[in-house]
């Protein structure tokens, strides 16, 4: 099985073709990156047009790095949300379009539930397991029970935290996407230099709230001097280091209501942008140690938005004969629990 997966929901516009049996035979990924740095941030206006001009050139690459034509296609998915509306459209749009004229199955897949399978792509993850879900957008805990069923334990009440780091980045002078400059800058720091604060540390539930953290650091680079690179290496490394440590409390309390309802959970997979960081991973996996955990994280580029990871929840979607149909609309807003109640019109059984 064959199947070709288009990614158009934020700022990377991307296609990808993968095998029933995990092989990504391509994977282009054209990043936005250039256009929205002036900007800080991602602006929704700039992403579509960007998309709408990229859209074609990235599938013709794709198909012609995995050496298959459309014909070889056993189905075609895209993400159909949630996402900038006006990317989200071209994509779609784009997949319904190869769909008919190729008739092949149109698999609209749910943006989350691709971050939340990829890690199935890239190692044997078994069913089920913690989800925590980190990204520019993003920022929750999952139990993932199956393709399409998810129970969602907490998420963050304000900022995401690749947005948090985005805009602090952004403090110190840096342009978009700021978690990877943070990263970097961080490693030659001090973490202990500032000392900021932990909100919701040590509180019931698995909820985030980096708003406060954002403020604290606002101040904090206000009172500083951002252009010695002293300030700027030991800022980040505390920077860091706090975040770190909510991650640990967040997962320690996700953990516990997980086990409540699956006590068979032995995986904790992090997914999306942020789960690119080493640090942050590393500070995780020591913490799940103790508790007998595995953390698992897909390789960086399958971390940050991406087609392949499309591709693969339109084959595990596939395999379930969980297909969609030409009338689907794009979602600017599709909560992943929303999947489990299954839209009847979607579901079809492949014979
Ligand atoms: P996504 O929303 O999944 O496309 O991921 C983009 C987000 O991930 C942005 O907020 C980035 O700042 C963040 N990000 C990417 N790489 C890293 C990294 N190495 N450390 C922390 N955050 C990162
Ligand atoms: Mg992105």
């Amino acid at each position: 099985m064959i199947i070709l997966g288009l990614e158009t929901s934020c700022d990377e516009t991307a296609a990808s073709v993968v095998t029933k049996d995990k092989r990504i035979l391509s994977n282009i990924v054209s990043s936005q990156y250039l256009e929205h740095k002036p900007f800080g941030g991602v602006v929704p206006e700039i992403a579509a047009r960007a998309h709408l001009g990229h859209i074609d050139f990235i599938v013709e690459e794709a198909l012609k790095k995995a050496s298959v034509s459309l014909d070889d296609l056993d189905g075609i998915a895209v993400a159909g949300g949630p996402g900038l509306i006006g990317g989200v459209i071209v994509g779609v749009m784009m997949a319904k379009g190869i769909a008919m004229a190729k008739d092949l199955p149109f698999i609209p897949v749910n943006h989350l539930e691709a971050h939340a399978l990829t890690a199935r792509l890239t190692s044997d993850v078994m069913f089920p397991y913690l989800l925590l879900l980190v990204s520019g957008g993003h920022c929750q805990f999952l139990i993932v029970e199956e393709v399409g069923d998810y129970t969602y334990l907490g998420g963050t009440l304000d900022d995401a935290l690749g947005e948090c780091l985005d805009k602090t980045a952004r403090l110190l002078g840096h342009g978009y996407p700021g978690g990877p400059i943070i990263e970097q800058l961080a490693l030659t720091g001090h973490e202990d230099a500032f000392s900021l604060p932990k909100p919701l540390k040590g509180q019931e539930g698995c909820a985030f709230s980096f708003s406060g953290l954002k403020t604290a650091a606002r101040k904090v680079i206000s009172e500083n001097d951002i252009t010695s690179p002293t300030f700027q290496a030991d800022f980040c490394a505390s920077l860091q280091q706090t975040i770190g440590e909510i991650l640990i409390d967040r997962c320690s309390h996700a953990l516990r209501m997980a086990h409540a309802k699956r006590p068979d959970i032995k995986t904790l997979v992090v997914g999306g942008g942020v789960a690119a960081n080493q640090y942050f991973k590393g500070q995780l996996s020591q913490w799940a140690q103790s508790y007998g955990l595995e953390v698992v994280s897909p390789p960086i580029k399958l971390c940050t938005d991406n087609g392949a990871m499309i591709a693969w929840a339109g084959v595990e979607r596939f395999r379930k004969g969980l297909l969609g149909s030409l009338d689907f609309a794009p979602r600017p807003r599709w909560p992943l629990e929303e999947l489990r109640r299954g839209d009847k019109t979607e579901r079809k059984t492949i014979s």
